[in-house]
């Protein structure tokens, strides 16, 4: 007896997942994989917070396997290796999987996919999560976009996205599985210490809760969210960002339940920026390292002050609203947007400290730490990112508060009045030292 292979990757979900769909319907009985792969040349090792996450995630995914009849095996190693071993093990002759859109991890899937067929499997991926491939939305001169109006207009003249796929009851398994390693021993979860106190008063991974919270944010917040958004304090935002990052809930799935909602074209847009960071991460896979506007290389970055930037990580900088996010970030694994803009910004724009080391820390401190997410607003902030914000446009963190925090409820909930130190910079001088430095780029230009 054959059985089919599902390889979960960032697609940690039942529903919606057309992997899993056709595997099932193919008929051979279904074994779930998931392969963390620390060693295939050019994947970027997860951050801490994510790997908490992914832990969950996991451990959820398996117990929904279990209960509809199947099985979950994880097994840790390069994914070109463990891929083909688990098949063999499995007596498999078909393993699908959803689209990754990385560099590196479409090197690796395409290899394996040739590789499979070699051995005369039947192996294909599928599209889950993105509303639209990649190479499916162009200019009218048949290149990618780098404005994100235009793009988000050619988008919303596709097709609109496919309906979800309804989630399956029964997911039948091998009466045998293959051997698995165990959860607990990849030691994804701090133990010396254990920091995930915050992360765990404050998510709960996996694919129902993601459900839940979709449905709550509808039917709660969406009316708010136009007005509401940009103000930390009011809650008004859709927390989906790790669920998302991690797919346990598709893109399909929050598009279609938020048009039934009442439209909310504001919030829709938002995944549509979503789209257009991934969408450039597959045309420019570089997006971590590299400036995607390439006369920001002569941006003269000073040599790196370490103080300043731990004071920075640690929410010790004396600008109330920065060290409220950074505070927030460490206790909880996630920023609200506006702040992560007004954090990022002093870091390269006060601290002159080169964006490459505020996209390293989010990384590592995000649950929703994202492959195309973290380092296209990274470069937005900067300036040298698509569509990005003009430079010379610096956020001045004190204004910002008074706009977007009036009544210092989001201020006071993170930096107790007794914790509020001198600044660290002068926020006048350190802006006109960014825009003298700023000449450079212009002179590259
Ligand atoms: P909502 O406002 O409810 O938005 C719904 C969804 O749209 C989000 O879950 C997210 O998937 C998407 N989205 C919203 N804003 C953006 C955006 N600016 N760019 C891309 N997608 C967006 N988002 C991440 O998911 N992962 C990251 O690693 C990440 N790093 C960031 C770093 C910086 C410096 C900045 C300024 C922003 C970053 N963002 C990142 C974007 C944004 O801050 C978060 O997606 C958002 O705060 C998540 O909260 P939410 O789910 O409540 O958002």
């Amino acid at each position: 007896m054959t059985s089919s292979i599902v390889w979960f990757r960032d697609d940690l979900r039942l529903a919606d997942n057309p992997a899993l769909r056709a595997a099932i319907d193919r008929g051979d009985p279904v074994i779930g994989l998931y392969v963390l792969d620390e060693e295939s040349p050019g994947i970027r090792p997860l951050g801490g917070a994510a790997r908490w996450w992914l832990h969950h995630s996991l451990a959820s995914l398996g117990e929904r396997l279990r209960e509809r009849g199947s099985t979950l095996v994880l097994r840790r190693g390069p994914a070109e290796r463990v891929v083909h071993e688990t098949a063999k093990d499995a007596g498999a002759s078909a393993v699908f999987w959803n689209r990754r859109y990385g560099g590196p991890e479409r090197e690796v899937d395409t290899r394996i996919k040739a590789s499979l067929r070699e051995d005369g499997l039947d192996a294909q991926s599928f599209a889950g999560s993105l509303l639209h491939e990649p190479w499916e939305v162009k200019t009218g001169a048949g290149t990618h976009f780098s404005v994100f109006t235009p793009f988000w207009r050619a988008c919303l003249a596709l097709p609109s996205p496919r309906a979800p796929l309804p989630e399956p009851r029964e997911v039948h398994g091998p009466g045998r599985a293959p051997a698995s390693d165990s959860l607990d021993e990849w030691g994804l979860l701090p133990t010396k210490p254990d920091w995930a106190g915050g992360l765990r008063e404050t998510w709960e991974p996996g694919e129902p809760a993601a459900r839940h919270r979709l449905r709550e944010f509808l039917s709660e917040d969406l009316g708010s969210y136009d007005r509401a958004r940009d103000e930390p304090s009011a809650g008004a935002t859709s927390l989906l960002s790790p669920r998302l990052r991690w797919g346990e809930i598709s893109p399909y799935t929050v598009w279609h339940e938020a048009v039934e909602a009442g439209g909310g074209g504001r919030f829709l847009s938002e995944l549509g920026w979503r789209e257009f960071a991934w969408h450039t991460l597959f045309h420019f896979p570089d997006l971590a390292t590299k400036n995607l506007r390439r006369e920001f290389d002569a941006f003269p970055w000073p040599r790196l002050k370490p103080t300043l930037l731990r004071a920075w990580e640690h929410g010790r900088t004396g600008i109330p609203l920065v060290d409220a996010g950074m505070r927030e970030l460490w206790h909880s694994g996630y920023m609200h947007n506006r702040v992560r803009m007004v954090a990022a910004s002093f870091l390269i724009k006060n601290l002159l400290i080169d964006w490459r080391h505020g996209e390293e820390w989010f990384w590592d401190t995000l649950v929703d730490a994202d492959a195309a997410n973290n380092p296209f607003n990274w470069q937005w902030v900067a300036g040298s990112g698509a569509d990005a914000a003009p430079y010379f446009r610096i956020f001045n963190p004190e204004l910002q508060a008074k706009k977007f925090d009036p009544r210092g409820l989001y201020i006071d909930q993170w930096v107790p009045q007794d914790e509020r130190g001198e600044p660290i910079v002068d926020l006048g001088e350190t802006r006109k030292a960014a825009l003298d430095a700023y000449e450079h780029v212009k002179r590259a230009s």
